[in-house]
């Protein structure tokens, strides 16, 4: 039997038959795992076994059809974007794409108002009517200077002020991540950063698309060959024990897959709230933030990243959540503490390979899941031809 802790060498058991075993098995079926596989198949030939617990493929980018027909996003909406060329091109063999810019407008004091904030967010907000450069100075007025930028609370009042803080980042952070700003790191806020021109998308990326028929499709074409064999709603470790296999490629939560031995890392949840109306379009922009109102942090009408078009419109409204499935992980000094006691660990194992936003416990975007994939890839790929199976000694 292999797994883990049975052989910490990275190697297929010398008396277990070669022919008969995968060479990968790899845990979880989101991004990490799909681009993992398809390189491993495809550009080294390896058998791949894909074991999910979902009874799907696509982790938390997964699309579907709902019972209207429109096709919505059931763990949110995931918008791609990357300034990455590699990434772009990788993914581009597995989809077409629909050239897509989302924008997003914040509800504040009575008004729709483009977030991150920009110009006209000023001058709408406050009955203004300045140019780039004389909200330069407005904010320059208006920030207040912090010697070090430790914290999401830090990140904006830095740049913007506290009233702007107040306005559009306290309340939302908060709801979002069941915690003040001042204690998560800069990087959670630095995420949305202010600009003095008139730009209203939410973000500046090179790339910024949709797959054309979804991602579902998309991850179907990825695992589209005769190497890889998925095995949905099944947890890995019904497995593990069963199916001879060399490495794991493990994509899951970190501190699951150790027990929880150093205690529960902790993780934001969702509860997606999935509306349709009987109408064609219920928003003007993408997504609505409500900084100040409402248990849920935003509503997002999937119509306009799709451009489907459909006489309904589905919606989904996000309700962060401590309890449920664990979507994000909490950026902030405790808990970065906490995971590295975990990668310590991990980095221990020979024969499992820790990648994407669980297993590595990074707040990362689907291309920085891709590149790091593309990546571990490489550093694979480099060791196979070290040592092939083959020549593995006995
Ligand atoms: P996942 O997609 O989580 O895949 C891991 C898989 O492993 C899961 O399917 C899980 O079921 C499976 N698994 C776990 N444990 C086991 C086990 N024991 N046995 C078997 N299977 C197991 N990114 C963007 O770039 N743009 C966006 O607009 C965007 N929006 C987002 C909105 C929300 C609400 C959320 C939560 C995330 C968003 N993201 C977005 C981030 C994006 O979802 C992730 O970067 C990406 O999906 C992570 O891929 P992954 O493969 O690392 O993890
Ligand atoms: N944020 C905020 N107000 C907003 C938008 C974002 O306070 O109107 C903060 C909030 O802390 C959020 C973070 O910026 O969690 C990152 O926002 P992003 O839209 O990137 O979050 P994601 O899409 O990953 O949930």
């Amino acid at each position: 039997m292999n797994g883990p802790t049975s052989f910490p060498t990275g190697h297929l058991r010398p008396d277990s038959p070669p022919t008969d075993a995968f060479d990968y098995m790899i845990v979880g079926a989101g991004f990490a795992g799909a681009v993992l596989a398809e390189r491993l198949a495809t550009q080294l030939n390896q058998r791949v076994l894909m074991v999910e617990r979902r009874h799907h493929i696509g982790g938390n980018a997964f699309d579907r059809h709902d019972e209207h027909g429109i096709l919505v996003h059931p763990y949110g909406p995931h918008i791609f974007h990357t300034n990455s060329v590699d990434v772009f091109k990788y993914l581009s063999q597995f989809t077409n794409w629909r050239p897509y810019e989302h924008r997003v407008k914040a509800s504040v004091e009575g008004q729709l108002l483009p977030i991150p904030i920009n110009l006209d967010t000023i001058n709408r907000l406050y009955g203004l009517h300045l140019s780039s450069l004389e909200m330069d100075s407005f904010l320059a007025h208006k920030a207040e200077p912090r010697p070090d930028v430790l914290t999401a609370e830090d990140a904006v009042v830095s740049k913007v002020g506290r009233d702007l803080y107040d306005k559009f980042f306290r309340g939302y952070t908060r709801k979002q991540w069941g915690r003040d700003p001042s204690q998560l790191d800069a990087s959670v806020t630095a995420r949305v950063p202010s600009r003095t021109n008139r730009d209203d998308r939410y973000f500046t990326d090179v790339h910024q698309a949709m797959p054309q028929h979804g991602y579902t499709r998309m991850f179907e074409r990825m695992l589209d060959s005769p190497n890889i064999k998925v095995m949905l709603n099944t947890d890995y470790r019904e497995v593990q024990h069963l199916i001879p296999w060399r490495h794991m490629i493990y994509t899951g939560p970190i501190d699951e897959f150790f027990e929880h031995r150093f205690g529960a890392l902790p993780y934001r949840s969702i509860r997606f709230e999935h509306v349709t109306h009987h109408e064609e379009r219920f928003q003007e922009v993408g997504t609505i933030n409500y900084p100040n109102e409402h248990a849920y942090t935003r509503v997002t009408e999937f119509k306009h990243l799709t451009g489907q078009r459909h006489p309904w419109t589905s919606l989904v409204y996000e309700h962060p959540s401590a309890e449920g499935d664990p979507y994000y992980p909490i950026p902030c000094p405790d808990n970065a503490a906490l995971y590295r006691q975990y990668r310590d660990q991990a980095e221990k194992l020979r024969d499992v390979t820790f990648v994407g936003r669980l297993a590595c416990y990074q707040y990362y975007n689907m291309d920085q899941v891709v590149a790091q994939a593309l990546k571990v890839f490489k550093t694979l790929s480099q060791q196979l031809l070290l040592t092939p199976p083959d020549r593995v000694p006995s």
